[in-house]
């Protein structure tokens, strides 16, 4: 895949999502991602903003997206553009989200009546629907296939990949003295050949503890108005940049 090398001019908005605007460029294969400061939890019911968050989840997204190219992982990621702007590869974005946890937190410590912080013996994959209006329900690979919602061999891609992912933002975060609790991600198609790794890697979409207090520096903290939500994003984006840990 060349790095797209023309000049990115931003054109015409064609998506705007709950944290994201998605802008055309002169690259028909090249899109611009936009950061919002808005923040939504349970299904856009509780509305916010959180001050600098899109900016700080702009770059701790290019972060971890360089960091995992370098260790061999495909993603949309091109380049950063400004404070709260990205190019990406444009995809075709599977309407599936993969949650991977590492320990019970959320919507498993809801479904199974389990108390949040049990470290799971191995790390949990779990396939759900991308649909706001249902909730993004939790489903398996044979609603996948049955639905024709992607090939067995983009599964299969795809759970490979997540694994690798965790695998290595566990060591990151570790490094830095950070719980990587759970993590949702979106895969995309990219020309009909490539799945990339897509959307965003930030605190809104990852749960991030902080070693020994185990305090919740993510967005647990706006969802559950625990106060300090701006700090929490500070802090994290200053531990992702730290290069020498
Ligand atoms: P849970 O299923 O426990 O609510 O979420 C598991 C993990 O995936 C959490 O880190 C959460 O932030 C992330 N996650 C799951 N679904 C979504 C979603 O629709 N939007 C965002 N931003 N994050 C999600």
């Amino acid at each position: 895949m060349p790095t797209p090398e023309a000049k990115m001019e931003k054109g015409e908005l064609i998506y705007e999502g709950k944290a994201k605007k998605l802008y055309i460029t002169d690259d028909p294969d090249v899109l611009l991602q936009e950061f919002k400061d808005d923040a939504t939890a349970f299904n856009a019911q509780k509305r916010g903003t959180i001050l600098g968050k899109g900016a700080i989840n702009n770059q701790i997204s290019a972060r971890l997206f360089q960091f995992l190219e370098k260790e061999g992982i495909k993603t949309h990621f091109v380049k950063l553009v400004s404070d709260r702007e990205m190019l990406v590869r444009k995809v075709q974005i599977i309407p599936l989200e993969v949650t991977i946890r590492n320990v019970v937190a959320g919507g498993m410590a809801k479904m199974l009546g389990i108390e949040e912080g049990m470290l799971l013996k191995k790390p949990v994959f779990e396939w759900h629907y991308k649909s706001d209006a249902l909730e993004d329900p939790l489903i398996n690979d044979d609603h996948i296939f049955a639905l024709n919602l992607a090939t067995e061999q983009e599964l299969e891609t795809i759970r490979r990949l997540s694994f690798k992912v965790n695998a290595i933002l566990i060591g990151f975060f570790k490094e830095r003295g950070l719980d990587l609790v759970d993590f949702k991600l979106e895969f995309g198609r990219f020309q009909n050949e490539h799945i990339l790794l897509a959307d965003e890697i930030s605190p809104d979409t990852m749960r991030l503890w902080e070693e020994g207090t185990k305090k919740k520096l993510d967005k647990d903290r706006f969802r559950r108005d625990l106060g300090s939500v701006e700090e929490a994003y500070q802090e994290v984006l200053r531990r992702v940049m730290d290069v020498r840990t």
